[in-house]
Order: C-alpha cells, then structure tokens, then sequence
C-alpha cells in the first residue's frame, strides 16, 4: 500500500506565532501549536476572540510564516500560498464590481485554467452551492447568505484537498446560517463537494458540534490546543438530542475553565506588557449587561445559571452569551466556571440598584478592573483643558493588537465610560471630554 495513504495532509508542528511590536514587548499569540488534519474529515478550532485562530489559519494557508515550527502540505513544508488550499473569510470578501461569475473564476484565473474550462467549473461549483440562475448578477444584488455562497463557490472551484473556513456563518442572521450550514453539512456527507477535508475556525460551540468530526479548543494568551475532541454522533445531527445537549455542556466546562497557572514558558519569560492596552475588550452593550445581570438575580437562576440554559431562556446565539459573561468577569460582577455563570456580591448589588447607584456601581467596576478606561479618565483629570484625543488611545491599543480589536477594544472603552458618567465623548472630534461629567471629589 502506498505509504502516504495514512498520512495527514497537513501538519503544523510547533508553531508559534508573535508579532512584532516597536514600542513594547511582541505579542506572542501562538505557542507550541500541533495541529494534523487527516483526509476526509471536518475538524473545527474553537475558542476565544483573539485566541489566534484566525492567525493560524492565515498559517496553514501559507499566507503567514511562522516565528517558529512549520507546516507540512503532503509532507512537504509550506513556504507560501499552497495550492490545494483554499479559504472562505468571513466577511466575504467579494468585488463589488464582478459578477458571481467573474467573482468565482477568480481563483482559476489565478491558476491560469482555460477559459472554456474556467467556464465550465464556475457554472458547476455555483449550481452545486445554490447559486443556479444568478450567474451575472453583482455582489449589491445579493442578499448575505448568498454572498457567502458566492464565497464558498469562489473557494470551491479550485477543488481544494483542504478547505479552511474562519467564522464562515458569523456574520449572518441566524436562520441563514442555519441554511447555509445545513446546505453544507449534506453536500458533504453526500461527497458532492470537490474537496477532502475541512477546518473551520468558529467561535460558536453549536455550530462546532453539528459540523465537526473532530474539535480542537483553543486556550488564549498564549493560543494553543488546549482540548482535543471527537465529535462521536453521525450526520444528520440533531441539536436537540440530549447526548448532543450534554456535549455542546461538556465544552462550554472546558471553555470556562480557569486557566492554571500559566506554564513556564517563554512567555512567562517575556516582558511583562502593561495591561492597560494589553487586553482586548468586546463590544457588550450595558443594556445587555444589566439585563443579564438581573436575570441572573432574579427567578429560577438565583445567582448562578448554567450557560446553555440561559442562552436558550435569553434567546441569545451561544457565542453571544460567553462574551457577556466575559464582561461581567471582568467588571468583578460574575464569574464564569465549569459551564456557568455565577453573579458575585458586586453583581447582585448591581441587580438591585436604581439607575444612579447602577451607574456608580459601574464606574467603580470600570476604575478597578478596565485599566483603559481608568487611564482615560486619569488623562483627562490631568488635562488642563480635561480633553483628549481617542486617537491618542488607538495608536496604544494597536501596538498590542491587530486594528479590528483595537477598534472594538476602544468603542468598548468609549461606550462603557459613558454609561458610568466617567467622561463624554464626541462622536465628530474623536475626542474625550469632561463636558457634563460630575468631576467634584
Ligand atoms: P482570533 O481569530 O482567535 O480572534 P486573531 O488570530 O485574529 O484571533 O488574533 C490573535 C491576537 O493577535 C489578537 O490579540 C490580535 O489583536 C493579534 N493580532 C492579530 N493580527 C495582528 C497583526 N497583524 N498585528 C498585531 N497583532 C495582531
Ligand atoms: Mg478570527
């Protein structure tokens, strides 16, 4: 037997990944990560907002080089963009100004295919994903969800060996989602899609354990696979199943965890970074914060619910709920282990305040635990004319993160402090203020 059959087809093997910071310490997002991806499976990376899963994949593509470790395509290693391999991103990422057509024959034009057999695949890789009929029409005309078919069929007619998707459904409305992913799931079981394996990037534990034979759970700061399982229930899977209910459980426990002790690595050895804009923050609204810090006091939870249960009574998206939860961590108002949330004495102070005492409440949470906003506030007070540019804070945050999370990071910051009356902000001059703001000691 040929000697290569068993082989994986990809293999990372001890990747780490940091980036480069002038002014502070690197980053170092991915340590240590071995990762193989064997023919014919569907293996899913889960795990937190900037645990580096997108940074890995833009690795295993060949569209990053490693600090340290290597991939291996066939068992060859990886240089730069692979051939038989290639992405779906989540926002698309379609020309405006091509058709569906002209958006899918990209990637052979790339490979330099025939026209007439760059024709030929296109029409079957768009009927094949439901695009039949809508062959000129422009991306504008398209709703989401079919955009991000548009998507897949662009990375399909390639017919890839490995195709790797990063938060392919997240930007979508729930429902289309769900199509989508159903639609998917049965093309492949169905072996109608010209590929041999899958490894998607999700942060949604549902969706992960409809699709994947196999998950990989990410721990953060520094990235690695911290849990790998096998997903034992045949396609199609059915949400509702207990045995399903008590898996999707099972990974909420590990992703909620307390990390141990950080292990001696050469992370710890790493410069301490100032934590003021080292952390990155997602945008959770206080509306929806005080929401479910009240539905956390109140009947049946009593200050503790279990997270699948309340994302069902909330009507929340799994993976809406786990960023919420950690907010609430890190204000001091709710702890998150083993799959539930739990209020703290400061949470339930919080539930039972009025609006004032609310906003107080928060502003001391923001002061003792959000070293950005406490640095915010700080500059102002300190500021003769107690203003200051949010563009100031941005060029911090990007020197300890990639753009899009500075972004979030300080629309977090910026949202947060004005709920809790700590400063103002001006929308048009990007700046902070103490326009309208107590300052009396
Ligand atoms: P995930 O996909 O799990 O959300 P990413 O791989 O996008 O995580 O990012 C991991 C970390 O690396 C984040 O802290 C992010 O800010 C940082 N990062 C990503 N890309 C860059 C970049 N080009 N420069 C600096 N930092 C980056
Ligand atoms: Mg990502």
């Amino acid at each position: 037997m040929d000697a290569t059959v068993n082989a994986p087809l990809l293999e990372v093997r001890a990747c780490r990944q940091s980036y480069h910071k002038d002014s502070s310490a690197d980053l170092l997002v991915l340590e240590d990560v071995n990762v193989a991806i064997a023919s014919g499976e569907i293996v899913g990376l889960l795990g937190r907002s900037g645990s580096g899963k997108s940074t890995l994949l833009r690795i295993v593509a060949g569209l990053l080089t490693p600090t340290a470790g290597e991939v291996q395509w066939r068992g060859a290693r990886v240089t730069g963009p692979t051939q038989g391999v290639a992405m779906v991103f989540q926002s698309f990422a379609l020309f405006p100004w091509l058709t569906v057509q002209e958006n899918v024959e990209l990637g052979l034009e790339a490979q330099g295919v025939a026209r007439a057999e760059r024709d030929k695949r296109a029409e079957e890789a768009i009927d094949l994903i439901g695009l039949g009929g809508y062959e000129s029409a422009y991306p504008k005309e398209l709703s989401g969800g079919m955009r991000q078919r548009v998507g897949l069929a662009r990375a399909l007619v390639v017919h890839p060996d490995l195709l790797l998707m990063d938060e392919p459904f997240s930007a979508l409305d729930v429902l289309t989602a769900e199509t989508l992913r159903t639609d998917l799931i049965d093309l492949w079981s169905d072996r109608k899609l010209p590929i041999k394996s899958i490894l998607m990037v999700t942060h949604n534990i549902e969706e992960a354990v409809l699709m994947c034979d196999r998950i990989l759970v990410f721990s953060s700061n520094p990235g690695r696979v911290a849990n790998e399982l096998r997903v034992p229930f045949p396609h199609p899977r059915n949400r509702h199943d207990p045995a399903f209910r008590q898996f999707v459980d099972d990974i909420y426990a590990i992703m909620t965890r307390r990390a141990p002790a950080a292990p001696k690595t050469a992370a710890a050895a790493m410069p301490a970074v100032d934590a003021t804009f080292a952390t990155p923050m997602q945008p959770v609204s206080t509306n929806l914060l005080a929401g479910l810090l009240e539905t956390l006091a109140g009947h049946p939870y009593q200050g503790r619910a279990d997270l699948p249960a309340l994302a069902a009574a909330l009507q929340l998206e799994a993976d809406e709920l786990l960023p919420m939860g950690e907010a609430l961590q890190l204000l001091g108002f709710g702890v998150l282990e083993e799959g539930d949330l739990k209020l703290t004495d400061g949470g339930r102070e919080f539930a039972h305040a009025d609006t004032d005492g609310r906003k107080a409440l928060f502003a001391a949470a923001l002061r003792a635990h959000v070293p950005l906003v406490a640095a915010i506030r700080r500059t102002l007070d300190e500021r003769w004319n107690h203003r200051a540019s949010a563009v100031r804070f941005r060029d911090e945050l990007e020197d300890h993160m990639s753009p899009d999370y500075a972004d979030d990071t300080l629309r977090t910051a910026i949202s947060w402090g004005r709920y809790a009356e700590l400063y103002s902000y001006d929308e048009e001059a990007a700046q902070f203020s103490l326009e309208d703001v107590e300052t009396a000691a």
